[in-house]
Parts: structure tokens; C-alpha cells; sequence
């Protein structure tokens, strides 16, 4: 059996083993200083914001939601290229997601169609900076600002990504990262959400710890939404190797733009500004470019020992969870022909080579 080289690989070492035993070993392991010691750390790559750690990235999200006051009768607009859990954070509180289509180049929401279903109900927009590409902030905020919308950046792709030397997650009132393991980085499950509303950073402690912030002295209700020290400890390391695995990344995909040309698929393009931290290397198949479409393509990689993933083959409006009948034309065009091809920092020299050749049909 030849060695398969896989779309998504974890990198955790001796650093990551020694900091769970640190853990392990001070006997304390629920939401304390390690907690406290990865919030403070992670505000670094959000231009200083204030962090308040969860257990995963939905809770994030729903969190965010709930302490900027959406809930029933507010709409907030979502692309449906994305992960279902984009939308169902909105529909936990309540509120209805209004599903808007994306932009051919980078995926992500279309300002010009998200103003389009702008409605007197409309209280967030939620963009995705999907795949690691910056969401287009700058007609976003401007499209907020002038309907006095809130801005929930899903930045759940997204570690250190930045548009014009601004990193996602300090462009909107709210923004949220996952720390999952097939995320840039992880802490095995865990969520950041970021905020520098006084208000809402309050909100989010409470609604995360029983809605308590003196104990038994429960002022709201609230969940048991915490992040648990040997998470953190996990997540302090990776923050870490961020850096140095985010080079890597674009390295890998700057391999790749260059090895690509003229093969059957269309590579990412960047937008003027952007920093993309390539989460994923997608690249469009087209049935005219390959006659098995994007489906045959992935089978020819995979003959080759080339992992690939898809995502997201289903719109999220199409899933029977929400099942609505839109017409989302590039969101539909998008789901037929995206493919993310390996370009995480675990790939050596050879295995980008092997990648390459594959897609080239070599
Ligand atoms: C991973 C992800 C989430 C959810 O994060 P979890 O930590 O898995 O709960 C939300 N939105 C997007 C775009 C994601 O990729």
C-alpha cells in the first residue's frame, strides 16, 4: 500500500505532551490560569482585543450572538458556503440566518448580495473568512455602518489572517476562532471569541460560567461553556508554532500556485491586501476543464496517494436542517466545484511534488 499523503494532519509533539502533564500534575484541571494565561496570549494575533475562551468554536459563536442581543425576530445574514455551523449558531438564539451568495474569487459573502437582503429585521452580518481568505471587511463594515448592523466575524478558518495589515477578528463587534484539530491550530476542541465591547466581553464570561461572575451569586442563565486547563495548555504551545506554521502554509501554496499553471484547475487567487493563511488550497474543477468533474478528479488524486477533501459539498440553505429553496448561483457553482488539495506544514518537499505532478496528471 503506498503511503497516502492526507488533507488535513495535527501536528502534536513532546511540547504539547509536557504541557498536559503540567496540567495533570497541578491537580487542576477545569478553566484556570492556564485559561487565563492562553486568553491573554491569543489577544496578540487580534490586535490586542480582550479573548474569552470556550469549549469549541459553535459555542463561540453562539455565545457571541447571545451577549450582543440577537435572538427572536432579529435576521442575520449568513453565506451558505460554509459550515453548518455558521448558520446554526444563529438559529440556537432564535434569530433567523438569511442566507446570502458568495464571491466567485475568495468564497466569501458577496457584500453587493448581502445588501440585497437587508431587511427592517436585519441585526448582524456574519461573514466567513473561509478557507483562511479574508472576508471583504472593508464593504461589509461600510454596508453595517450604513443599516446600524453588528459585524460577527466566523474567523473560525481564520488564525492570523489579516486584510491590509488588519487581522481578522479586530473588524468586527464580535469575532470567533476555532481551535479544532484540523483548524490552523487546536487545542483538541476549544473556541476563542473576541470583543472589545466592555459590555459584551462581561456578557460572554457569564453566559460561559452559569451566568456567574462571584460564585453562587448566578446573575443570568447561562451555560457551562468553558475551556478546560488541559486544553489551554494544549493551545498555549500551538499559539506558539502559529507563526512559523503559517509560512509554511503560504510557502506550500506558493509551491503550488507556481507548479499548477496549466493543469486542469483553477488555484486561489488573493485579494489586493489580503493575508491568506490557506486553511485550505482550494482549487475549482470545472466539468468542462475534467471530464469526471471535480468527483473524478478527487478519485484520480486518490490513485495517486493524494488526499483531498471537499469543502462543502452541500450548501448549508440545502441541508435537510434548514432545507430552503434560494437561488444561491455561485454558492451552487462553488459546492460542484471546489476541491481543497493537501497544503498543511507537515508535507515535505517531495510530498508537494507529488501533489503537483498529481493534479498535472503526471
Ligand atoms: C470549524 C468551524 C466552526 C465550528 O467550530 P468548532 O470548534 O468545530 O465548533 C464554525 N465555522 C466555521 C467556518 C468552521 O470552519
Amino acid at each position: 500500500m503506498v503511503r497516502s499523503i492526507p488533507a488535513a494532519a495535527p501536528s502534536l509533539g513532546a511540547e504539547e505532551r509536557d504541557a498536559v502533564d503540567r496540567v495533570l500534575r497541578s491537580g487542576m484541571l477545569a478553566q484556570g490560569p492556564e485559561v487565563a494565561a492562553f486568553e491573554q496570549e491569543f489577544a496578540a494575533i487580534v490586535g490586542g482585543r480582550t479573548v474569552v475562551a470556550v469549549n469549541s468554536g459553535t459555542s463561540g459563536l453562539h455565545l457571541a450572538l447571545l451577549a450582543m442581543g440577537i435572538g427572536p425576530g432579529d435576521e442575520v445574514i449568513v453565506p451558505s458556503f460554509s459550515f453548518a455551523a455558521t448558520a446554526n449558531a444563529v438559529a440556537l438564539v432564535g434569530a433567523t440566518p438569511v442566507f446570502a451568495d458568495i464571491e466567485p474569487e475568495h468564497f466569501c459573502l458577496d457584500p453587493a448580495a448581502a445588501a440585497a437582503v437587508v431587511t427592517p429585521r436585519t441585526a448582524a452580518i456574519m461573514p466567513v473568512h473561509l478557507y483562511g481568505h479574508p472576508a471583504a471587511m472593508d464593504e461589509l463594515n461600510a454596508l453595517a455602518t450604513r443599516h446600524g448592523l453588528a459585524v460577527i466575524e466566523d474567523a473560525c478558518q481564520a488564525h492570523a489572517a489579516a486584510l491590509h495589515g488588519t487581522p481578522v477578528g479586530a473588524f468586527g463587534k464580535t469575532a470567533v476562532f476555532s481551535l479544532y484539530p484540523t483548524k490552523n491550530m487546536t487545542s483538541g476542541e476549544g473556541g476563542m471569541v473576541v470583543a472589545d465591547d466592555p459590555a459584551v466581553v462581561r456578557k460572554l464570561r457569564l453566559l460561559r460560567n452559569q451566568g456567574m461572575e462571584k460564585r453562587y451569586d448566578n446573575e443570568i442563565v447561562g451555560f457551562n461553556n468553558r475551556m478546560t486547563d488541559l486544553h489551554a495548555a494544549i493551545g498555549r504551545v500551538q499559539l506558539g508554532k502559529l507563526a512559523g506554521w503559517t509560512a509554511r502554509r503560504q510557502a506550500n501554496a506558493a509551491f503550488l500556485d507556481a507548479n499548477l499553471a496549466g493543469a486542469d484547475v483553477v488555484t486561489p487567487p488573493v485579494a489586493a491586501g489580503a493575508t491568506h493563511v490557506y486553511h485550505q488550497y482550494t482549487v475549482r474543477v470545472t466539468e468542462d476543464a475534467f471530464a469526471g468533474g471535480r468527483d473524478g478528479f478527487a478519485e484520480r488524486l486518490a490513485e495517486r496517494g493524494v488526499g483531498s477533501g471537499v469543502y462543502y459539498p452541500v450548501p448549508i440553505h440545502r441541508l435537510p436542517s434548514f432545507r430552503l429553496d434560494l437561488d444561491l448561483p455561485e454558492t451552487e457553482r462553488a459546492a460542484r466545484e471546489v476541491l481543497s488539495l493537501p497544503v498543511h506544514p507537515q508535507l515535505s518537499d517531495a510530498d508537494l511534488k507529488t501533489v503537483a505532478e498529481a493534479v498535472a496528471g503526471k
